[in-house]
């Protein structure tokens, strides 16, 4: 594999890391410490040993949240799923989980919603992100080793589009985008999930193929934008995740993380740019990913396109959004009078949130 890329990273954990091995689209079982453990593997959609390149050491990638509004129980449910995971494997089995996350605080709807509130895009992401903190604290859940944001890593972005470029798989346009080039990597493209529908991101004539994905987007008069080789732009979505957990850990990874909804294009995505960039058959070896929350009772899952959520806000000092979140949790809630009277006693007690892991642990399910 090649040398992985830290372009002016100031982090770096001293430890040596696994290179990026495999070939071909196949699943290969890793070399390494057999934990002795079986995981749900979504590369392979079935239970694989887990075996981690370094004995005792798991390196933990997962995409945390994009910063545009509050967060709800369905991604606590996903936060708080894999927290009890790390802590059996930390506690029970004395690995050292070395989890790094993400935080998307640049995007196209950071910018929307900034400009609804005529805020900056900067002070809109940084209050979520506060906000999200704060809900992982009253989860419980353990936090990342080390939370990095996307807004401070576009150097270590460009050099790693850069990377790719090189690699001949991918192509700046005239407009000053650039564009993964699926085609390059023949049927690879697809091993966690499919080729997918062939759809792609709408719009540029200049892409080479409909499902070439933006690493690198031209900005658009009063959008945030940084300087590049191809003009000022900004980081594609899937990039920060690739360039990140690769200057972190290298060519190399043991479990990525994240919900469902993420698995295509995203996480499929991240892959492609890995293996590109390094050049290797097998970036990520474990890909762990949590189901959508379900109301009992209800075929939907819970999100904000259906407007059925429930906010994790707990903060006792700020009453209305209190009130809100005690109003939203009677109309979501009410028919299923037990579960109600269960809440509403946790509720009362202030600290709902100690026992709503509890509560995933039933209420969380796989789907899709
Ligand atoms: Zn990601």
């Amino acid at each position: 594999g090649r040398v992985a890329p830290s372009p002016g990273t100031s982090y770096s954990f001293a430890l040596k890391f696994a290179s990026c091995t495999g070939v071909g689209k196949k699943w290969t079982r890793p070399t390494g410490y057999d934990t002795g453990l079986k995981t749900y593997n979504s590369l392979t959609k079935q239970k694989e040993p887990l075996v981690l390149a370094q004995e005792g050491i798991a390196t933990w990638y997962s995409c945390g949240p994009t910063v545009y509004d509050h967060a709800h129980l369905g991604h606590a449910c996903s936060y708080v799923r894999f927290d009890i995971i790390q802590r059996i494997l930390s506690r029970v089995f004395g690995i050292n989980v070395i989890h790094v996350m993400v935080i998307t605080d640049i995007d196209d709807k950071i910018i929307r919603r900034a400009l609804e509130k005529s805020i900056s895009p900067t002070i809109l992401a940084r209050m979520y992100e506060e906000e999200f903190k704060n809900d992982m604290l009253a989860l419980k859940v353990l936090p990342p080793a080390v939370y990095l944001r996307v807004t401070e890593n576009i150097p270590q972005i460009v050099a790693f589009i850069e990377g790719i470029i090189r690699n001949e798989h991918a192509y700046a346009t005239k407009q000053g985008d650039v564009y993964f080039d699926i085609g390059s990597i023949g049927d690879r493209y697809g091993k966690l999930m499919g080729a997918g529908d062939a759809a792609g991101e709408p719009g540029d004539t200049e892409k080479r193929d409909s499902r070439d994905f933006a690493l690198w987007k031209a900005s658009k008069p009063q959008e945030p934008s940084w300087e590049s080789p191809w003009g000022k732009g900004r980081p594609g979505w899937h990039i920060e995740c690739s360039t990140i957990a690769s200057s972190v850990f290298g060519s190399q990874l043991d479990i990525h993380s994240g919900g469902v909804d993420l698995a295509f294009p995203h996480h499929e995505n991240e892959i492609a740019q890995c293996e590109a960039y390094h050049q290797c058959g097998q970036w990520g070896n474990y890909f762990l990913h949590s189901g959508h929350l379900h109301l009992k009772g209800s075929a939907e899952k819970m999100s904000k396109s259906l407007n059925n959520y429930i906010t994790i806000k707990v903060n006792a000092g700020t009453s209305y959004q209190e009130s809100h979140m005690h109003s939203q949790f009677i109309e979501t809630l009410l028919p299923f009078s037990f579960l109600m009277t269960a809440l509403s006693g946790w509720y009362i007690h202030g600290h709902i949130l100690h026992k709503v892991g509890h509560l995933f642990m039933f209420n969380c399910r796989r789907s899709g």
